[in-house]
C-alpha cells in the first residue's frame, strides 16, 4: 500500500476548478465536433500571443510534440544531435527512431541546465540539432546557446516543458531558438485536463509541416496539385469537390502523418489555465521563496542559480547539498521523506538509462551531472495546491533536519511536529 504523506509530491501541479467546469460544460453543451474547432483555435491564438511567436500547433502531449520536433529534423544516417541528460527520458527518447548519434553535453553545476562552455567542444560537421531543457522552470542561458547555434547553422530544440511561465530576458521560452516544445500533463504549470502539449515555430513552412503530421497527411514535398478524375462529366457532385477531385503530385514522402491534434474539451480547459498561469507561478514563486529564506541559513547548501534578467517559473524547485558540509543528500532526503515530505528526485541522467546505454552511453560521460544527481540534488514539493499549512511545516522539518545533519551547526532542541487539521 502506498504511504500516505502530510505533503505529498505534486501528481498534480496546477489546480482546476470552477472556471473549468464552466467552460467544459459550454463544451459539452455546445453540439459542436469535439476532434476540432473554435476551441483549439482560441487556446493556439492565446499561446502565439502570450509567447510571441507566429506559429503555435498544439498535440495530444509533451512527448508527441517532442517526437515530431524531432522529425522536422529529417535526421539522416551519421547526423548527430547534442542533448541535455539532465531532463525526462521524452526529450531524447524519439531520437531512438533515428540512425542519428547523440552526444550528451554535460550540465552546469548550478542550474541544471545544458553547459554553453561544453557544447562547442561536441559539435562536429555532422551536429545538426540541439535539445535543451530550462530546468525546473530555470532557462537556460540563450544568448551563449544561440551564438554558437547560428555560428554552426543548428537548429535549436527548446524542450518547455518546465518552462511556461519562464522569462528569459525580456522573452518567453518557446520563443527564443526554432522549435519550442510544451508539455500540459498533469504534474505541469498549467494542464489540459492530463494530457496535452504545443509546438511552437518561427518558420511558417515547418509549421505546415507540423501541421500535416498531426492532421493526419503525409508530410511530403509536394508539388503541383494535378487532376486526379480528369474531366468525368458523370462523376458524382461530391466527387468535383476540390479535396477529391484533384490531388497533390507527392514527389518525395518524408513520413506518413499521425492523428495527433487537441481536442476541444482539452484546448477549452488550456486557456482557462493560461489565463492562471500568472497567478499560479506567482504562488510557486512564494513557496520558493519561503524555501530559500530557510536554505540560506547554511552556508552548506546552495539554491539554483541562473543567467541574469530571469524569471523562474518553479515548476521544480531545486537546491544542493555539499557533502563536504557534512551533509549527506541520501539521509537528508529519507528524513524528509520519513518525516511525511514526499520525496522525488528528477531526473536521473538521460545516457546512464538502459536506453542509452544500449547505444554506448557510460557513466563518466556527463561527470557533473551525475556528481549532481548521485550526491547533490533535491527536489522539494512545490506546486499552487499546497496549502500554507503544509509550507509552514515543510520550511520547519527542512530546518529542523538541516540543523541536525550539519555538523557545524548546534542540534536544535525541537523535534518534528504534525501538521495540524
Ligand atoms: C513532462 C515532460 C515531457 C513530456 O511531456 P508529456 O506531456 O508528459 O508527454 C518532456 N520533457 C520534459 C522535460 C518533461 O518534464
Amino acid at each position: 500500500m502506498e504511504q500516505s504523506y502530510a505533503i505529498p509530491y505534486p501528481k498534480v501541479g496546477s489546480v482546476l476548478g470552477e472556471q473549468e467546469i464552466h467552460v467544459l460544460t459550454q463544451v459539452v453543451n455546445s453540439a459542436d465536433n469535439l476532434s476540432a474547432g473554435r476551441w483549439r483555435e482560441e487556446f493556439e491564438r492565446r499561446f502565439r500571443e502570450h509567447l510571441g511567436v507566429p506559429h503555435a500547433l498544439s498535440v495530444t502531449s509533451g512527448t508527441v510534440a517532442l517526437e515530431i520536433a524531432i522529425r522536422l529534423l529529417d535526421l539522416d544516417v551519421g547526423d548527430e544531435v547534442i542533448a541535455t541528460p539532465q531532463t525526462y527520458r521524452a526529450s531524447v527518447q524519439p531520437l531512438l527512431n533515428y540512425p542519428a548519434k547523440v552526444r550528451f553535453c554535460d550540465v552546469e553545476p548550478g542550474s541544471l541546465n545544458i553547459d554553453p562552455a561544453k557544447i562547442e567542444s561536441l559539435i562536429t560537421s555532422r551536429t545538426r540539432a540541439i535539445i535543451l531543457v530550462h530546468y525546473g522552470g530555470m532557462p537556460c542561458d540563450m544568448d551563449a546557446i544561440m551564438a554558437i547555434a547560428r555560428r554552426h547553422g543548428i537548429t535549436v530544440i527548446e524542450d518547455c516543458a518546465h518552462a511556461l511561465g519562464s522569462e528569459y530576458r525580456g522573452r518567453r521560452p518557446g520563443a527564443l531558438a526554432d522549435i519550442g516544445c510544451f508539455s500540459f500533463h498533469s504534474s505541469k504549470n498549467i494542464t489540459t485536463l492530463g494530457e496535452g502539449g504545443m509546438i511552437t515555430l518561427f518558420d511558417r513552412a515547418l509549421a505546415e509541416r507540423v501541421d500535416r503530421i498531426r492532421s493526419n497527411e503525409a508530410d511530403a514535398v509536394y508539388h503541383e496539385k494535378v487532376r486526379a478524375i480528369g474531366e468525368r462529366t458523370s462523376a458524382h457532385p461530391w466527387m468535383l469537390h476540390p479535396g477529391y477531385a484533384f490531388t497533390h503530385g507527392c514527389a518525395t514522402i518524408r513520413y506518413g502523418g499521425t492523428n495527433a491534434t487537441l481536442a476541444e474539451p482539452n484546448a477549452a480547459v488550456g486557456s482557462v489555465q493560461l489565463a492562471k498561469l500568472d497567478s499560479h507561478v506567482r504562488r510557486r514563486a512564494e513557496i520558493a521563496a519561503a524555501y530559500t529564506e530557510v536554505l540560506q541559513r547554511f552556508p552548506e547548501v546552495r539554491t539554483q542559480q541562473g543567467p541574469e534578467l530571469i524569471r523562474h517559473g518553479h515548476h521544480l524547485f531545486t537546491f544542493f547539498v555539499d557533502p563536504a558540509g557534512g551533509i549527506l543528500r541520501d539521509r537528508l532526503v529519507s528524513r524528509l521523506d520519513a518525516l511525511g515530505v514526499q520525496m522525488q528526485l528528477r531526473y536521473f541522467p538521460l545516457h546512464l538509462l538502459a536506453e542509452w546505454r544500449a547505444r554506448g552511453h557510460d557513466v563518466g560521460e556527463c561527470p557533473v551531472a551525475e556528481r549532481m544527481w548521485f550526491e547533490q540534488q533535491v527536489n522539494l514539493p512545490c506546486h499552487p495546491g499546497m496549502t500554507d499549512q503544509q509550507v509552514d511545516q515543510l520550511v520547519f522539518w527542512l530546518d529542523t533536519v538541516l540543523r541536525e545533519e550539519v555538523r557545524s551547526v548546534p542540534i536544535a532542541a525541537g523535534t518534528a511536529r504534525k501538521v495540524k487539521g
